[in-house]
C-alpha cells in the first residue's frame, strides 16, 4: 500500500530560514506563530494526514461515495471520523479571524497544510478544503448576519462549503448561466437551476451544507454583468442558529469519474431554494473570484501533493526494486542484481520530480505569503506590491504546479514498470487524482490566458515589472558570492528569455490576440520555470547559511545539489518557450476548423 510521510522538516526550513517569515511579526497573527508554535503546528498536521488521512486514500478510491434513493450521499468508510478529527483539531480556522471561531495565524501556515492533506488524501481534503474558500468568500463579502450566522458553524467544521458555478451549457464562459434567482418579499430569493460538477455537493460528513451559488436575478442584463452571488443552505437556519425545514435543494446524481472517487462531484437541483444575495446585487463574479483565487492557490497546491506522495512511493520502489546493474559495475554484489535506483536514468526522474518539488513548496509558501501581506500589512506600499505578485503567481501556481504536477505522477509511476500499471500498488491512483486539479477551478489553458490577458498588462504591467526588478536585483545581489554563482548564473539568461517574451508580446500582441493565445500557455511555464529557478536561488542563500552555521549540513548538501539539477536541467526549458512564443500564431491558426 502506497504511503505517504508530510515533508514537515523542509517546510520549516522553507517557512523560517528561506521565507523568513519572523520579519513579518509585525503583522497581525505572525508574532503568535513563533517557532515553536511552528514547530507544533506543522508536526500535528503532519501526523494528521500522514497517520489518519493517508491510511484512507487507497481505500476511498476503491470505495467511492454512493447516493442513495433520498438523493443523501455516504462517503467512504472511515471518512466521516477523519474528518471529524480534522474538524476537532481546528484546522479548519486556523488562518480565519479570532471573532469567527479561527485561530488568526497566518495563511501562509494553512497553505503548508494544504500541501499535506493533498499528499495525504486529496478527495478527503476537498470537503474542509471547499469550505475553507466559502469562508473566505464570505469573511470578504458576507454581510455581517451572514458571517455570524454561517462562520462560526463552517470554522467548526459543524457544516461545510461549496462552490455552484458549473452548468451543463456554461463551464468556463460563465455567462451563460441560466439559473434563474426571484426575489421574495421577505428579501430572500428563490434559486431554480440545475448545478452540474459541484465538488462535496452533498455528502455525510458535516450537519449543514452551505453552497455558495451564482445565478441570474430575474430582469438581469445578459452575460457577466448579470451574474449574483447567494448563500444557500442545505438546511434553514433558523433564528436562534439551529437547524430548521430542508431546503429545496438535492443531489440529482453522483458522477463516475477518472480519479477522486472519494470525493461527490454532484449534479444539484435547486427547485425554488431559498436563498440570500451575498454582496451587491450583479456583483456576483467579483464575489466569487475571492473563492475562485483562493481555491485556484489550493489546487495549485493539490498539483504539488500529488507530485510529493507519487514521489515519496517512487523513490521507496525504487530503493527496492532489484533490476540490472549500475553501469560502474555492481553496488549490490551478493544480491542478484542492483536497486533500481543506481540507474542514471531512474535518478534523472527522481531528481526531477524532487527539485520541482521543494521549488514550488516554496513557491506555493512565498505566494501564501504575498496573500499575508496583502491583507494583513498597515504599509499601503508593501501592500500593493504584495497584491501585484500574488495576482501575477495565482494562474503560475495553479497553471504550472498541476500541470507539472500530473506530470510527475506519470514519472513517478514510470518508476514501478507493469507494476505501476496495476491498481493494487496505488501508483495509477495519484496519476487519476491529479489529473482533475489541470481542469477543474479554470481549465489551465485558461489560467494562461488569465496571465497573458489580464495579469499581465495590468495597471501597465506594474506587476512583471516588480517580479522582473526582485529578480535582477537578488541577482545583482549574489553574483559576485562565489558559492551562489551556481544559482544565480543560469538564473539571469532565463530571466532575459522572460524579459524577452514580455517584450516581444508588447510588441505583437497587442495587434494580433492570437499571438498571445497561442502563447499564453508558453508564457505561463516561462514564468513559472523562472520561479521556480528564483525559490531554487533563495533555498540555495539558505542552505548555505545553513550550512555555515553546521546545521542539517548533510539535508542542506542535498538541496544544494538538487537546486544545481534544476539549473542546470530544468531552468534551460525557458529557451524553448521563448522560441515558441516568438513563432507566434501564423501556423496555429492556418488550418480551417473541417482540416483538422
Ligand atoms: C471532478 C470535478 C469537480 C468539479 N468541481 C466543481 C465545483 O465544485 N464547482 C463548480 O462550479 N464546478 C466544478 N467543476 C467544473 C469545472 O470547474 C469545469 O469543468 C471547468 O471549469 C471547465 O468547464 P467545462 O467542463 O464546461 O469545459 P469548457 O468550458 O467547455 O472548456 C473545454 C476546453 O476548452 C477550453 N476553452 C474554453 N474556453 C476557452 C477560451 N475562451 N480560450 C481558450 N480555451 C478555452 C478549456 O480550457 C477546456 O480545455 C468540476 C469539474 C470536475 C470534473
Amino acid at each position: 500500500m502506497p504511503s505517504y510521510r508530510a515533508p514537515v522538516e523542509d517546510t520549516l526550513f522553507l517557512l523560517e530560514d528561506v521565507l523568513a517569515i519572523h520579519r513579518y511579526d509585525n503583522l497581525p497573527g505572525f508574532s503568535d506563530a513563533s517557532s515553536d508554535v511552528l514547530r507544533a503546528v506543522l508536526s500535528e498536521g503532519g501526523k494528521l494526514a500522514g497517520e489518519v488521512l493517508a491510511p484512507l486514500n487507497l481505500s476511498g478510491d476503491r470505495e467511492g461515495c454512493t447516493r442513495n434513493a433520498d438523493g443523501s450521499v455516504v462517503t467512504p468508510k472511515g471518512f466521516k471520523q477523519a474528518y471529524d478529527a480534522y474538524a476537532a483539531g481546528g484546522w479548519m480556522g486556523l488562518s480565519v479571524p479570532e471573532e469567527f471561531g479561527g485561530q488568526g495565524l497566518p495563511h501562509v501556515l494553512s497553505t503548508a497544510m494544504q500541501d499535506f492533506v493533498s499528499g495525504a488524501n486529496l478527495a478527503l481534503g476537498m470537503y474542509p478544503g471547499l469550505t475553507q474558500g466559502a469562508i473566505a468568500a464570505l469573511l470578504v463579502h458576507g454581510s455581517q448576519a451572514q458571517k455570524e450566522t454561517y462562520l462560526p458553524k463552517m470554522v467548526e467544521g459543524a457544516w461545510t462549503g461549496t462552490m455552484n458555478l458549473t452548468e451543463p451549457h456554461c463551464g468556463t464562459d460563465l455567462g451563460l448561466l441560466k439559473t434563474k434567482a426571484v426575489p421574495n418579499p421577505d428579501g430572500s430569493y428563490s434559486l431554480t437551476g440545475t448545478k452540474i460538477f459541484i465538488s462535496a455537493g452533498e455528502h455525510d460528513l458535516s450537519e449543514n451544507i452551505v453552497h455558495l451559488v451564482i445565478a441570474r436575478i430575474e430582469g438581469a442584463p445578459a452575460g457577466t454583468k448579470g451574474i449574483s452571488l447567494f448563500v444557500v443552505p442545505k438546511f434553514l437556519v433558523n433564528e436562534d442558529g439551529s437547524l430548521g425545514e430542508r431546503n429545496g435543494v438535492t443531489c440529482g446524481s453522483i458522477e463516475h469519474k477518472m480519479g477522486i472517487h472519494a470525493n461527490s462531484t454532484c449534479v444539484m437541483n435547486y427547485d425554488g431554494a431559498k436563498g440570500w444575495l451575498v454582496g451587491q446585487e450583479n456583483r456576483g463574479l467579483n464575489a466569487m473570484f475571492v473563492m475562485m483565487n483562493e481555491a485556484r492557490l489550493a489546487v495549485g497546491v493539490q498539483g504539488l501533493g500529488q507530485s510529493e506522495a507519487a514521489y515519496q512511493n517512487a523513490v521507496a520502489y525504487a530503493r527496492e526494486r532489484l533490476q540490472g546493474r549500475a553501469l560502474t559495475g555492481a553496488k549490490n554484489p551478493e544480491r542478484a542484481a542492483d536497486p533500481i535506483i543506481v540507474h542514471p536514468d531512474v535518478r534523472r526522474t527522481l531528481m526531477q520530480i524532487r527539485a520541482f518539488n521543494e521549488a514550488a513548496r516554496a513557491l506555493a509558501l512565498w505566494t501564501a505569503l504575498q496573500s499575508d501581506i496583502a491583507h494583513r500589512s498597515q504599509d499601503a506600499t508593501e501592500r500593493q506590491l504584495a497584491d501585484d505578485l500574488l495576482g501575477l503567481m495565482t494562474p503560475v501556481v495553479k497553471g504550472v504546479l498541476t500541470d507539472r504536477g500530473f506530470a510527475n505522477a506519470v514519472e513517478a509511476q514510470q518508476m514501478f514498470g507493469g507494476h505501476g500499471y496495476i491498481e493494487e500498488w496505488g501508483m495509477s491512483q495519484f496519476v487519476r487524482d491529479a489529473r482533475i486539479a489541470m481542469i477543474y477551478e479554470g481549465a489551465n489553458g485558461i489560467q494562461a490566458m488569465d496571465l497573458i490577458g489580464r495579469k499581465l498588462p495590468k495597471d501597465g504591467g506594474r506587476a512583471m515589472m516588480a517580479f522582473l526588478t526582485e529578480v535582477q536585483t537578488f541577482i545583482k545581489d549574489h553574483g559576485e558570492d562565489e558559492a551562489m554563482k551556481p544559482f544565480v548564473g543560469p538564473l539571469q539568461p532565463a530571466l532575459n528569455d522572460l524579459q524577452a517574451a514580455v517584450m516581444w508580446l508588447m510588441q505583437n500582441a497587442f495587434t494580433k490576440p492570437d499571438h498571445a493565445g497561442a502563447g499564453a500557455t508558453d508564457l505561463m511555464h516561462l514564468l513559472g520555470t523562472v520561479v521556480l529557478g528564483y525559490m531554487w536561488g533563495k533555498i540555495a542563500k539558505a542552505a548555505l547559511a545553513a550550512k555555515a552555521e553546521g546545521r542539517d549540513a548533510e539535508r542542506m548538501e542535498a538541496k544544494l545539489v538538487l537546486g544545481r539539477f534544476f539549473m542546470e536541467r530544468t531552468l534551460p526549458e525557458t529557451s524553448l518557450r521563448l522560441a515558441r512564443i516568438k513563432a507566434g500564431s501564423e501556423t496555429t491558426m492556418a488550418l480551417s476548423a473541417e482540416a483538422f
